[in-house]
């Protein structure tokens, strides 16, 4: 039955991943579930299964299983005190492994809603879980054992989108590189697959997909729960960056009933972070996929709903009745509202920068870019910390990398700290006054010249990858003239709103709107996409939690 004989090799340590719980803990969880004996074979979750129950081993064996084209293979063998279940625990989202008994017992079953509120309630097992819930996911992740297969190109922008697509929503997945292996080249050319067909994702063993669009993957993965759109949430947050996920956590904590829409992954700016060093807490830095998916985590255990690659369209505010309509089609009611949808990466005006955007253009520089990249020289265009830090990480692999400034230096824009390793670094070079005039290339990015606006000398280098971190403009469309905005589109909130705005929004209460409220009562805006923001995680973090606080004494108005 099992072609693997041996557990598949875990690099954290198995304690931390498989732990044994003591004698009084089992008690507290028999208390909570149902005892029930087990017989050899019983399969007790299949892969594919939505709201799998979690299971604590009392006597007897259970093995995870995972099925696989010409066998399944065994991942662990969890014995008495050892429980079953993984991050998915807190979503709906489907089981990746089966779980079947290998030796009659006994178990203590418990319901999805029983395991929220033990995490909640309980503190002890609450850590014990959540530490072998997030361990398990990251080993999984980190040896590609999901229940999905990319079979792409690293010089195709579908193929970088959606490996970065499953790796920020954390959800595990093998990459077959067709460049590197002539086999399944030769598969995909006997199947008919075109070029634009690339990637091909193979769904849960399943399902074949050609080049699909997140909507697509995540509806082939069950990476959303079905959404009651006849429920009116307590708090619709709109954007899953650190500001969202803050506010989704808070308000979920402290009772509210929230759902969070994200028009990507969970994440946001700081998800593509590869390392974030000035977070509070955090003095060896941390990545941003690493931040983001904790609180992604986090959210869920509070009880957060949240729905990926379903973004938020319009904001619906006739009679003071809030909905959002989502770009997916439907539309969800709210009694409040945190826009939080951040910001997004001006864009340099070249006329064929779409032609190399996602290959050879990038707006991230996370260890997937890194890897595209792989010995080749690169340029980094912007003075920012992003793209200092990009600069900083791209340089422990590429040989050299020209950061690109249209102002004097760095000094004005960028963090003391990250300008020194920059003047350290024997592989970065600053070119101050100086800006990307034409990109070349045939299928792929070749070419990148640029021009020195102060002796007018134009420089062109063969190099393929280009990242541009040049500064952000606010994701404020979908609000559609509900709230007012500055002069630059940022969402103006609080005592920024002067008396003539809130009477020309026609500001209905007599209180002047809250700290982080829009002119529209009970709407907060927070993070980067708020007028006067300070681009920081913290801040994000900050924002989207006060709002929280907001939001209750709104709803009581
Ligand atoms: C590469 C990089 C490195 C950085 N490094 C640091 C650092 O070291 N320290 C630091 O403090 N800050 C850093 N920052 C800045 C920091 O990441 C941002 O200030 C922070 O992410 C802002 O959070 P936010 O939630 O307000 O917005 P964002 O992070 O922009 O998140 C907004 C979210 O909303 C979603 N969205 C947009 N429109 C819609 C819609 N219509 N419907 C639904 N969802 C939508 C987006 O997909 C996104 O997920 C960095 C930024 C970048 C890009």
């Amino acid at each position: 039955m099992t072609n693997t004989q041996q557990p598949i090799a875990v690099s954290s340590p198995p304690d931390h991943i498989f732990p044994t719980l003591t004698g009084t803990q089992l008690e507290r969880m028999a208390t909570l579930g149902r005892v029930r004996s087990v017989r050899r074979d019983e399969i007790l979750v299949d892969e594919g299964q939505r709201q799998a129950p979690f299971f604590v081993v009392r006597t007897g064996e259970v093995s995870i299983v995972r099925p696989a084209a010409g066998g399944a293979a065994l991942v662990a063998v969890l014995r008495s005190g050892q429980f079953t279940g993984e991050l998915n625990m807190f979503s709906n989202r489907r089981a990746i492994m089966q779980i079947r008994v290998s030796a009659d017992g006994e178990v203590i079953e418990l319901d999805h809603a029983h395991v929220q509120s033990l995490v909640q309630g309980d503190a002890e097992l609450s850590d014990v879980l959540m530490r072998a819930f997030i361990l398990r996911r990251a080993e999984l992740i980190a040896n590609g054992l999901g229940d999905v297969v990319v079979v792409g190109s690293e010089h195709c922008a579908g193929t970088l989108r959606i490996r970065e697509f499953l790796t920020r929503n954390g959800h595990p997945h093998a990459y077959i590189d067709l460049d590197r292996d002539a086999g399944a080249q030769e598969l995909l050319d006997r199947f008919g697959v075109t070029f634009d067909e690339v990637p091909v994702l193979i769904c849960r063993g399943q399902l074949v997909l050609r080049n699909p669009s997140n909507r697509d993957i995540t509806d082939c993965l069950g990476l959303n729960d079905p959404l009651d759109t006849e429920r009116i949430r307590d708090l619709v947050v709109v954007g899953a960056g650190p500001a969202g996920l803050a506010a989704a956590v808070y308000g979920a904590s402290e009772g509210l009933d929230v759902l969070v829409l994200e028009s990507g992954a969970p994440g946001g700016q700081a998800g593509s972070s590869s390392r974030i060093e000035n977070y509070l807490g955090f003095p060896m830095g941390v990545s941003g996929q690493e931040l983001t998916s904790n609180a992604f985590a986090q959210a869920q255990k509070f009880g957060a709903e949240l729905q990926v690659a379903t973004g938020g369209s319009r904001l619906v505010c006739a009679d003071r009745k809030y909905a959002v309509d989502m770009a997916a089609g439907g539309r969800v009611q709210a009694r409040a509202v945190i826009v939080a949808t951040g910001a997004e990466y001006r864009k340099l005006s070249l006329p064929n920068l779409s032609k190399y955007e996602g290959t050879g253009v990038h707006y991230a520089a996370t260890p997937i870019e890194a890897q595209v990249c792989g010995d080749e020289e690169v340029v980094v265009i912007g003075g920012g910390n992003s793209a200092g830090q990009a600069a900083v990480f791209l340089a422990r692999r590429c040989p050299k990398v020209y950061v690109l400034v249209r102002s004097q230096g760095l000094a004005a824009t960028m963090s003391r700290y990250l300008i020194r390793r920059i003047e350290d670094h024997p592989s970065i070079v600053v070119h101050s006054f100086t800006e990307v005039v034409t990109l070349d290339g045939n299928d792929a990015l070749e070419c990148v010249s640029w021009r020195n606006n102060r002796d007018g000398r134009t420089d062109v280098h063969r190099i393929k990858h280009v990242f541009v971190m040049t500064g952000a403009t606010p994701n404020t469309r979908w609000l559609d003239g509900c709230v007012r905005l500055d002069e630059k589109g940022f969402v103006k909130t609080g005592p920024d709103l002067t008396a003539e705005e809130l009477a020309a929004a026609g500001w209905p209460m007599s209180r002047a709107p809250y700290l982080l409220e829009t002119s529209r009562p009970r709407v907060f805006a927070v993070g980067d996409v708020r007028g006067g923001n300070v681009k920081r995680v913290a801040s994000a973090v900050g924002e989207g939690s006060i709002a929280v606080a907001l939001v209750h004494q709104a709803l009581k108005d």
